[in-house]
């Protein structure tokens, strides 16, 4: 998720929700445990007072038939709220699963209260009263999507206006106070939860933009050397290991750079590392592939689930797009670029004894290597490999392909030469 681009952000002012299926279902997520917190408790304080306020059915009706019925009643919005509490126990991470209990609770809640209205008509102030103060916790309390929540209470309201209307004593002009306060109560009632929805997606935004700029490359845009140390590439490690699948990583130098920041000047040294980093990023798989700034002018690929011929055709197709689309600037004109690139293919269906992050990387630096020695805009690539069959570099266990490889990598074209 980039924030750079306002769009994923953007709030729709009538849901009040983003408008980005996508960013709205990553702000649920991220929301949910402070929303299963504060629905456990308000579904919990609203069952304790709809049993106790049974006192006042008894007070107004004593102990008769219609009490019990409207004890079953409140009965009924308690065992809603726990069992929709016990069902979020198993479905703790389902935010639609969340949505359905609050919802039951709260048609529930206000069916039951129409049943007291409907059975207590002389206190309908009173009932008022309570409703205003049940729309609050409808609107504000019970964490809900706005539309639902909404919907509620201006159904319930209308359905206590009529009920009042019909079966209790009021005078017009009380009828008419009454009707206006309950939609006053319904008014500040959705401006405060519009602002909560709005508030707490502004500070998931903020959230994501900190963590946007705490992770990528101010300059490139690309993920930065602490991001991948920190969480990337132990990450990518942990799942090959796990799906025993292939990892790979490349890493890409631009040829000469201090020769382009010499003769350029170094804000065109700036654009080019830019345009560089925009083609790997373009030219890698979305969401699959990441792009990090390794270091000033080399860029670090993890790619994952990627063997070795996936791999060096990827760098192949790099390095000849790198070739192929120079940088452009008003003032330098074109400026011709190359770039070189080692790629180390780990199979983790297979032991890989010693592949850590400090070894892999090492043993991909050591194929850069390899690529300058051969006269740059060229790619090595090598294979973690246990039995080390090939040519060992240093102590790295790693077999690199310096021999008929032609064959099987023709895509090498400088290969054969370098031999
Ligand atoms: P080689 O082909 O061997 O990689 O040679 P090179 O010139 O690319 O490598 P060298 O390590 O000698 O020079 C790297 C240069 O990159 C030196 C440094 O000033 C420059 N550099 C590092 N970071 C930045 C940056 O952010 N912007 C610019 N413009 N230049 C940078
Ligand atoms: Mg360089
Ligand atoms: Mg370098």
């Amino acid at each position: 998720m980039n924030p750079e681009s306002p769009s994923e952000f953007a709030i729709d002012p009538v849901r009040v929700e983003f408008r980005n299926v996508e960013t709205e279902r990553a702000f649920q997520r991220h929301h949910l445990i402070r929303s299963r917190s504060s629905l456990h408790l308000t579904l919990l304080f609203c069952s304790a007072f709809y049993l106790a306020f049974a006192m006042t059915d008894v007070a107004a009706l004593g102990y008769g038939r219609v009490t019990l019925v409207l004890f079953v009643g409140r009965m009924l919005v308690a065992i809603t709220a726990v069992m929709g509490l016990y069902l979020l126990r198993d479905q703790s991470e389902s935010i639609v699963a969340h949505w359905f209990v609050a919802s039951a609770a709260e048609v529930v809640g206000m069916a039951t209260f129409a049943l007291i209205v409907w059975f207590r008509p002389s206190e309908i102030p009173w009932h008022a009263m309570s409703l205003c103060i049940m729309l609050m916790v409808v609107y504000v309390f019970i964490p809900n999507r706005l539309v639902i929540a909404k919907g509620i209470a201006i159904a319930a309201t209308a359905a206590f206006i009529l009920i009042a209307v019909e079966k209790g004593t009021l005078t017009g002009s009380d009828a008419l106070t009454m009707s206006m306060l309950l939609l006053l109560a319904n008014s500040f009632g959705l401006v405060a939860a519009r602002r909560y929805h709005r508030l707490w997606r502004d500070e998931y935004r903020a959230l994501m933009d900190l963590k946007h700029q705490s992770i990528r490359d101010h300059l490139t845009g690309c993920y930065n050397r602490r991001h991948l140390h920190e969480a990337l590439l132990p990450m990518e490690i942990a799942r090959a290991e796990r799906s025993r699948h292939w990892l790979t990583l490349v890493v890409c130098d631009i040829d000469h750079f201090k020769r382009i920041n010499d003769t350029f000047g170094h804000q065109t040294g700036d654009a080019v590392l830019q345009h560089i980093a925009a083609l790997l990023q373009a030219m890698t798989r979305r969401h699959v592939d990441s792009v990090v700034r390794y270091g000033g002018e080399e860029f670090l690929l993890v790619l994952s689930q990627t063997d070795l011929d996936g791999a060096l055709s990827a760098a192949e197709r790099l390095r000849a797009a790198i070739v192929d689309n120079p940088t452009v600037e008003a003032v330098s004109g074109s400026i011709p670029t190359t770039a070189s690139f080692g790629v180390l293919a780990v199979d983790f269906s297979i032991a890989a004894h010693g592949a850590t992050e400090k070894s892999l990387i090492a043993a991909a630096d050591a194929l850069l290597y390899e690529a300058k020695e051969a006269g740059r805009n060229s790619i090595r690539c090598g294979e973690w490999s246990d039995a080390a069959a090939g040519r060992v570099v240093g102590s790295l266990p790693l077999t690199i392909y310096d021999s008929g490889s032609p064959d099987r990598y023709p895509l090498h074209a400088d290969w054969a030469e370098a031999q």
